[in-house]
């Protein structure tokens, strides 16, 4: 053809399992271009021959145009020889080294394959497993790149006739869908009983929804593992699963069928509905109804319900009924230990849980749980969603640095973990793959990140672990072979937050956890660090408190509570609080005697044991049975008087030279004495809040007027709290400082692994790393 040019396009981005190719073959052709197009292990090549002004006209719609999915980064251009081709197709995936292609995170069913999924005239009428291109299991099937069916678990599944033709006609709408599937040809369900016997039942969908109603539990493979599940109104089914998953109180998430049936439980703002129904369809923490048809027990102390929308067509055909609307589904692990995935794994672990497995033959390449989330409505600069776990619908889509790394490894702190692998300009936040303490969450670490790695193709130079020593992450990460970096936890914490907001130049950092090993060996959790990843600066912090007992008392608010007000506020033991009266024979004695004598008494200047004192001070909680209960559980008494005027508790700054301490004797005392007058407990939580939101605003604000950032970042566990990050972004924003709030990247120890990778990175470009004392 004469006139005609031929160029390369290189596409970099989301562009592979979204239903690129086809959407590049369907505009080249209606373009009259010829050529071909091919998924690489970068990303989407394409080669189009073709006038000028078809070959720009290309370029712009890949930008414009792309499947919904799609996410397009870049576009490389570079000019080519014509070669007089004719026609224009989907050539087969070649695999390279190098920079990895994006894989698409599992994706909710589309709108399309729930009308097909209802028709009694389709062929995939009630099928639980029908997608297309733009819907469907993605991350959780791949086993490598490129995304292809034959490196996906549907290798196992070959097309029947009907589906091969949709999967190679480019007019179809499942064209290269790579995980297509039908009644005849694809996955299947089967019920099991827990000895691993299957059931010879006519329909198993329909039998375990049988089983539901008559108040079992059943253990369902979805898509990036197990749920347990149970009727969510009915009280002695959630009771039984309490008791036999071991978890007296950690709330439960349940999927409602649609959003109507969500507004039945919870009162849901507009951008509440719409990241419900979002396409990644995170659980979204609620506010329950009064009037709510939900058993007391799904979410006992709590004003909040973590609540989902069916995400997967098997999801849409069990709570499809009205009596099944409403479904218990949490992850189908015993606590503490990761999501169980496979099959075998599943009936030898859940056996003693579930009453039945309904289950599917399609392997599970990737655990993935279900993403958690809040929208913090109030503060400045709109509402938000604030992700407390990143997972499905999420993962595996990178974090973009602000800075360059070298190839790294991250392994993250302890509990609510993830790792990071990054390369250049980009950190792979896993999956959440648990609490570390668990030896078996320890395999899985290691079987995730030897995945992850090969995925990726990122051979990592150095590995980034927690400054702690005994930390099993950190033995993992020491046993690599790799050159380790040990970083300081609340450092972390700091430049994961900075990472999310894409800051490099100098910050105010608050970070509130529970939890962190200082450099000085003592626990740190409510610090003040100024600096960025590359060194800190601890400029102020709580003061640190006596934890009698060590561990022992972070199981045991009561315990912290006794202790704290023995060494700060003595005279607090006369007054006629519930503290002195709930705790065990002995007990009383026996702290004050430890606090007194300082033996086992370690030191901790930590926010999460301030919230637990407090909470046991108000009767609140004595025993936490998960992380955080007793700060949950507090936050949640306070809500109907977050907005309360009256007179206000402080918590007293004290600074002579050096750090300015944040000083909670007055505040415990006043808290009790008040509490003894009989005042109300919602309204004292409240004031609590308020107070301590202030003395963070109040440090900051001198912080700055000393020429300190007027950027402050809030960060850690503890600003999973919302009524304390409303109370900071509004102290702070209206002191004249500039609030940065958390978002997609977790603010708890699930976002600690993506900080390690800024200060490996720091370190690697020959800054210190550290934080100085
Ligand atoms: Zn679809
Ligand atoms: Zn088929
Ligand atoms: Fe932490």
């Amino acid at each position: 053809m004469s006139g005609s040019v031929r160029v390369a396009l290189h596409v970099r981005g989301l562009v592979q399992g979204v239903g690129f190719r086809p959407f590049v073959l369907r505009q080249a052709r209606r373009l009259g271009l010829s050529g071909r197009v091919w998924n690489t292990s970068e990303g989407v090549e394409i080669e189009a021959e073709g006038p000028p002004k078809a070959i720009a006209a290309l370029q712009d719609t890949l930008r414009r145009e792309a499947p919904p999915i799609a996410r397009v980064d870049g576009v490389e251009v570079e000019t080519r020889s014509p070669t007089g081709e004719s026609g224009f197709t989907i050539v087969q995936s070649e695999r390279r080294a190098g920079d990895a292609a994006l894989v698409s995170p599992d994706v909710a069913t589309c709108d399309a394959c729930l009308e097909e999924l209802w028709d009694p005239a389709n062929r995939r009428y009630r099928y639980p497993f029908v997608n297309c291109t733009d819907c469907g299991p993605r991350f959780t099937i791949v086993e490598r790149v490129p995304y292809d069916r034959p490196f996906t678990t549907m290798r196992a599944f070959d097309l029947c006739p009907a589906c091969a033709r949709e999967y190679a006609d480019p007019n179809d709408r499942r064209y290269h869908a790579e995980p297509n599937a039908c009644p005849a040809c694809g996955p299947r369900l089967s019920l099991c009983l827990p000895d691993g016997a299957v059931l010879d039942v006519p329909d198993a969908l329909e039998a375990a929804q049988e089983r539901l109603r008559k108040g079992e539990i059943l253990a369902i493979k979805g898509l990036g593992g197990y749920h347990l599940a149970c009727l969510a109104r009915a009280e002695d089914a959630v009771c039984r699963l309490r008791a036999r998953k071991g978890r007296p109180r950690r709330p439960l998430a349940v999927m409602c069928r649609d959003l109507a049936t969500a507004r039945d439980l919870c009162r849901i703002s507009a951008i509440e509905a719409e990241i419900l129904a979002s396409l990644r369809r995170p659980i979204l923490l609620l506010a329950v109804r009064e009037d709510a048809p939900l058993a007391p027990s799904v979410a006992p102390g709590l004003t909040d319900v973590g609540v989902m929308l069916p995400y997967t067509p098997l999801h849409h055909l069990l709570v499809a009924p009205d009596d099944l609307a409403v479904l218990v589904m949490t992850s189908g692990n015993r606590s503490g230990g990761p999501m169980v995935a496979e099959d075998a794994e599943a009936i030898a672990r859940l056996g003693g849980i579930a009453d039945a497995f309904l289950v599917h033959d399609r392997r599970i390449a990737n655990r993935c749980d279900d993403s958690v989330g809040f929208v913090l409505a109030g503060a400045p600069g709109g509402d938000r969603l604030v992700l407390v776990r990143r997972s499905r619908g999420f993962v595996p889509l990178p974090v973009d640095l602000p800075v360059h790394t070298p190839p790294g490894l991250a392994v993250g702190a302890m509990l609510a973990e993830t790792f990071a692998l990054a390369a250049g300009r980009r950190a792979f936040l896993s999956q959440h793959v648990g609490d570390t303490d668990d030896v078996d969450t320890l395999a899985f670490l290691a079987e995730a990140v030897e995945g992850l790695r090969r995925w990726l193709g990122i051979d990592p130079e150095h590995v980034a672990c927690d400054l702690h020593p005994d930390l099993p992450t950190t033995r993992y990460a020491e046993g690599l072979g790799l050159p380790v970096v040990r970083v300081q936890h609340h450092h972390a914490h700091m430049a994961s937050a900075m990472a999310a907001a894409g800051i490099t130049e100098p910050v105010q950092a608050w970070t509130c956890d529970g939890t962190g090993y200082g450099p000085d060996r003592t626990t740190w959790g409510c610090e003040l660090l100024v600096g960025t990843s590359g060194s800190a600066q601890r400029v102020a912090h709580l003061k640190p408190m006596p934890l009698p007992g060590s561990e022992a008392a972070v199981r045991r608010p009561l315990r912290t509570a006794v202790g704290w007000l023995h060494a700060v506020a003595p005279a607090t033991a006369d007054l006629p609080i519930g503290l002195w009266t709930r705790a065990r024979l002995g007990e009383l004695i026996w702290i004050r005697q430890m606090v007194d004598r300082q033996v086992r008494v370690p030191l901790a200047s930590s926010a999460g044991r301030l919230f637990d004192a407090v909470a046991a001070i108000l009767d609140v909680c004595d025993d936490a049975t998960y992380e955080g209960q007793a700060a949950m559980e507090l936050e949640h008494l306070a809500r109907p008087a977050e907005y309360a005027d009256g007179p206000r508790l402080t918590l007293d700054l004290a600074s002579q030279a050096g750090p300015i301490v944040l000083d909670p004797s007055s505040l415990l005392e006043g808290l009790a004495t008040a509490h003894a007058a009989g005042q109300s407990r919602v309204v004292l939580a409240a004031r609590f809040h308020a107070a301590f939101a202030a003395a963070l605003v109040e440090t900051s604000r001198r912080v700055a007027a000393g020429g300190g950032p007027r950027r402050v970042l809030l960060c850690g566990g503890t600003f999973q709290n919302q009524i304390l990050l409303r109370a900071c972004a509004l102290g702070l924003a209206a002191a004249g400082l500039e609030p940065e709030l958390p978002g997609p990247v977790p603010t708890g120890d699930g976002g600690v692994s993506l900080g390690q990778v800024l200060v490996a990175a720091a370190v690697a470009a020959g800054q210190p790393g550290r934080v100085e004392i």
